[in-house]
């Protein structure tokens, strides 16, 4: 078999390497990206990923640049104000509900939210607009040989290629970062979430919504509407027990449970798909780059679904390394690029896994003391001014 040489070999094609992938390709660089799991692309399709990904105000530039963002506008349902409401008290019924609106700090909303399958969508679609991108789905990758210039890639259909830069987009259990021997630290909850839709009387008004009581969030974000209804997305938080309990439900009987637990912020809810069920761990790898290599997305860095945080900091990765890339097109993968990259990025990550696993935490508090800790918490911190919009900058990613 003959042996290709390009640019940038991007191992994993989910939402981050596809992103990836157009973005490098859009620069001009040759990219080869592989996955061996064909991306879903419809949501009715065995498989698909039912999560939907709110993409905050930076990360548009980005997905701009990589030729996205005008496919994935028209889909896209606006997040004008992030609600916070505490139902922890003796009967789940809010208590507490405190509005950050993206008016205070911006004149656009705080992002947009779309169906994860409906990314992939798009995003296969953008890449088959690029000749300098080969997407080859059902290859994985296999191993690899770094040297001083470049790392020789082989595959799993055996073929091998020659990359200047290796990034590995493959996941939370990345087999790129084992090759290179990077390591993890991981925090485990023993939790796991629910994600589906739903459809409701009641308007969302661009507002998404987290209830906290215990377990975990359990979180509404605005979908554009369906069949004529207003709809949201929902991701629900509880231990692994209890979410096995919840998915093995009866609709009927789930769809009281989730009433419940939405403390009815948004009127009846009515299930609108399946249930998907996804482990909950936060993780950071101990290096954000290796020989030749550079570590994307949950690769790097797994966090809690809490805030729209982890595929918008993989977005912040990739636009570090997209802008050391297009600096000097002739250092591609050098060690002092790679330095670079984990220097910019590495301090940052750390700071936000370490911030959402303590939101986390303390949504999960199960004891009544700590729940009115909670609440008394978010009412001090809501309360001053220059605090809340601090917050909200830092929460966008923004200065
Ligand atoms: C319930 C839930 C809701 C979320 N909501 C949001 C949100 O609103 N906003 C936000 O920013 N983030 C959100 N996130 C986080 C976001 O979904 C993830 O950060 C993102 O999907 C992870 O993308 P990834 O591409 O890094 O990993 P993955 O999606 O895991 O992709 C890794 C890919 O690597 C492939 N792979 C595995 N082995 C190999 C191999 N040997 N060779 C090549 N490829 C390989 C896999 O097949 C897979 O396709 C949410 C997460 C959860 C769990």
């Amino acid at each position: 078999m003959t042996r290709i040489t390009t640019d940038i070999f991007i191992s994993g094609g989910g939402v981050a390497g596809l992103t990836a992938a157009a973005a490098f390709g859009s620069a001009g660089f040759s990219v080869v990206c592989v996955d061996p799991a064909p991306p879903v692309t419809e949501a009715d399709a065995a498989g698909a990923d039912l999560r939907t990904t709110a993409f905050l105000q930076p990360a548009v530039a980005t997905l701009a640049a990589a030729g996205l963002w005008d496919r994935l506008a028209p889909y896209a349902a606006a997040l004008q104000i992030m609600r916070i409401v505490d139902a922890g008290g003796e009967v789940p019924d809010p208590r507490l509900t405190k509005d950050f609106d993206a008016a205070e700090i911006s004149d656009l909303p705080f992002g947009w939210n779309l169906p994860n399958w409906l990314l992939r969508r798009e995003m296969v679609a953008r890449l088959a607009e690029l000749p300098n991108v080969d997407f080859r789905p059902g290859i994985g990758f296999a191993r690899m040989l770094t040297r001083q210039t470049e790392a020789l890639v082989t595959l799993t259909d055996r073929s091998t290629l020659c990359a200047r830069l290796v990034i590995a987009a493959d996941g939370r259990a990345s087999p790129v970062r084992e090759a290179v021997g990077i390591g993890v630290r991981t925090m485990r909850y023993g939790q796991k979430a629910l994600a589906f839709a739903v459809s409701h009387d009641l308007p969302h008004n661009n507002v998404s919504t987290e209830v906290h009581r215990s377990g975990g969030p359990f979180t509404l974000v605005p979908l554009p509407d369906r069949n004529g209804k207003p709809a949201s997305a929902v991701v629900w938080m509880e231990s692994g027990p209890e979410v096995a309990r919840l998915a093995a439900l009866p609709t009927p009987a789930f769809e009281a449970e989730m009433n419940a637990r939405s403390a009815g912020v948004l009127g009846p809810l009515t299930l609108a798909s399946r249930l998907t069920q996804w482990p909950i761990i936060s993780q950071i790898a101990d290096r954000m780059s290796g020989p030749r290599t550079a570590l994307l997305a949950e690769a790097a860095h797994v966090v809690p679904p809490i805030g729209a945080q982890g595929l918008n900091m993989s977005l912040a990765d990739l636009a570090t390394l997209l802008d050391l890339a297009t600096a000097n097109r002739s250092d591609l993968g050098s060690p002092a690029m790679l330095d670079s990259y984990h220097r910019k990025r590495h301090l940052e990550v750390q700071a936000r896994v370490t911030g959402i696993d303590l939101l986390n935490r303390a949504s999960m508090a199960g004891s009544p003391a700590l729940r009115d800790l909670r609440a008394r918490a978010l009412d001090l911190l809501y309360s001053a001014t220059p605090v809340r919009r601090t917050l909200m900058k830092a929460g966008l990613g923004l200065r």
